[in-house]
């Protein structure tokens, strides 16, 4: 523990935001990091708890105390080591993560959380600064090869600690770029995309191969993996998103978010119209845009919509609206359940509540789309009579989350066993599907799920896979 008064002291201080206005008028991230003595002076307010709840909240179990201590003596180089012991992409996480450290940290039950996921993206981005993060090359080959499906932060995870532990590993990747939802789902304000390439650059000299514009079960077999390869990880995703069925869905306006948001990140990386949008541009400018979906994919339509300069933004969801503040008696260490505005929301959106849709308006094209309000009780919603009204519309997103991975193509052709949401079945134990040779993990295993989750899932599948084909394994689970 660095300064045992550190948390008496002082105050919670946190990155802020470039003002909405100026930042409106990119894709580029908007953070202002803290300065090195207000780091360390916030690294002092952690108490090194004798159980650091932060360390159990955080899925990939990352040793926070250590670090803040590190951060405080100004040793940053190991803090640096601590942080990649536990997560191979902290500056991912250090960007998009919800931080449930931060929810569980015991400052957090009678104070404010100590600022971990600003230092543990502070010390990830001095390592780049500084050139501490180079290729990590193993010492021997094992002459064993491994496919990767699927190049998301799971599978880059996985594909990282395989190669590192000597093995041959090949990813393949459907999409152009390597990142998964990181490259093309998460806009580039929350997070710019050259982060993913250096990555992708240091994993190619750790002896990664990407193989991308590949789509396996469609450009090449399951069967023919099985034969070239010792071992197979699904780290595929859930990308069926759930749709929205009620009369007038089919009309012209109604779009999934992910094409939404896709074609602006490929706009941003560079590619012509044609490129972006080979089934035709889909911008939000000078519309009327109703999100439907409370959620992180939904505040991003909405960050995005007002970047293209829509006329309006509404985002609406179905459940009722979250309590402004978690009584955290009941709630911590667990994540709460409350209202969460998002820097997109700032940026200028309307949103709303407990709200049924039921016809999309219009001839070919998208007007309006008719809603009603309706009450929660006991679980069970109803209707609010006379409460019918209608949203001015031109372009509807659908933000409504994802109902598991696709099933044609590579998980017909697997043909391994599915669970009763429709994910791939493996335990978190071995990650094993019903086809020995086959493991699975992130979003893919679980379902919609977080970029921590899929790092975590990601590790430990690369150890279950190092362990089955040697026999043992030194990879940290
Ligand atoms: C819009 C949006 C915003 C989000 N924001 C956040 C956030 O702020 N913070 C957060 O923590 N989480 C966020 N999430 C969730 C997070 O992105 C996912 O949980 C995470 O990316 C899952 O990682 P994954 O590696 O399992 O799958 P994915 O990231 O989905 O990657 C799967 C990859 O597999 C590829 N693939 C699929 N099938 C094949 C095939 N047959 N052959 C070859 N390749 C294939 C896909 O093209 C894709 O690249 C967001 C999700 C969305 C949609
Ligand atoms: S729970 Fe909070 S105060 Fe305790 S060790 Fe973790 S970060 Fe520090």
């Amino acid at each position: 523990m660095g300064k045992e008064t550190g948390f008496l002291e002082l105050d919670r201080k946190d990155r802020t935001y470039a003002d909405p206005k100026g930042r409106l008028k990119h894709y580029k991230e908007f953070v202002i990091p803290l300065a090195e003595p207000a780091l360390k002076a916030q690294a002092s307010r952690c108490m090194n708890c004798g159980i650091p709840y932060c360390h159990n909240g955080c899925p990939v179990n990352n040793i926070i105390p250590d670090w803040n201590h590190l951060v405080y003596e100004g040793d940053w180089q190991n803090a640096l080591e601590v942080l990649h012991s536990t997560n191979n992409f902290p500056e991912f996480t250090g960007r998009i993560c919800p931080a449930p450290c931060e929810a569980s940290c015991t400052l957090n039950i009678s104070d404010q959380p100590v600022t971990i996921k600003s230092i543990e993206c502070a010390i990830v981005d001095k390592g780049w600064e500084q050139g501490w993060i180079t290729p990590q090359v193993p010492a021997h080959r094992t002459n064993k090869t491994i496919a990767v499906v699927g190049s998301g932060p799971a599978g880059l995870a996985a594909a990282q600690q395989l190669a590192r532990a000597g093995h041959s590993v090949t990813v393949f990747e459907k999409n152009d770029r390597v990142g998964g939802l990181l490259r093309y789902g998460i806009p580039d304000f929350k997070m710019e995309k050259h982060l993913i390439s250096r990555r992708a650059v240091q994993m190619e000299a750790e002896g990664v191969q990407f193989r991308t514009s590949m789509e396996v079960g469609v450009n090449i077999s399951v069967d023919s993996l099985k034969e070239n390869f010792d071992a197979i990880v699904l780290s595929g995703g859930a990308e069926d998103a759930r749709r929205m069925e009620i009369p007038g869905a089919e009309l012209n306006g109604v779009r999934l978010a992910m094409e939404f948001l896709t074609q602006q990140n490929k706009r941003n990386a560079g590619d012509d119209e044609l490129r972006a949008a080979p089934r035709g541009s889909l911008t939000a400018t000078g519309k009327h845009v109703i999100v439907i979906g409370g959620g992180d994919t939904g505040s991003d339509c909405a960050g995005t919509s007002n970047r293209q300069g829509a006329a309006s933004v509404t985002q609406i969801e179905i459940m009722p609206k979250p309590p402004e503040k978690e009584d955290k008696a009941l709630t911590w260490p667990d994540w709460p359940l409350k209202l969460r505005t998002s820097s997109s929301h700032e940026e200028g959106v309307d949103r709303d509540w407990a709200i049924l849709t039921k016809r999309v308006v219009g001839e070919n094209d998208v007007t309006g789309l008719e809603c009603v309000r309706v009450e929660w009780q006991g679980g069970q919603m109803q209707e609010v009579a006379g409460s019918a009204f209608t949203l001015k519309a031109d372009l509807i997103l659908l933000a409504m989350g994802f109902v598991g991975p696709i099933k044609q193509g590579l998980l017909d052709q697997a043909a391994v066993d599915l669970d009763a949401r429709g994910n791939v079945a493996a335990n978190i134990v071995n990650y094993q599907t019903s086809d020995p040779k086959i493991f699975a993990c992130g979003d893919m295993r679980r379902g919609q799920s977080l970029v921590v989750w899929a790092i975590r899932e990601g590790r430990q599948a690369a150890r279950a896979v190092d362990e089955m084909l040697m026999g043992s394994s030194e990879l940290p689970r």
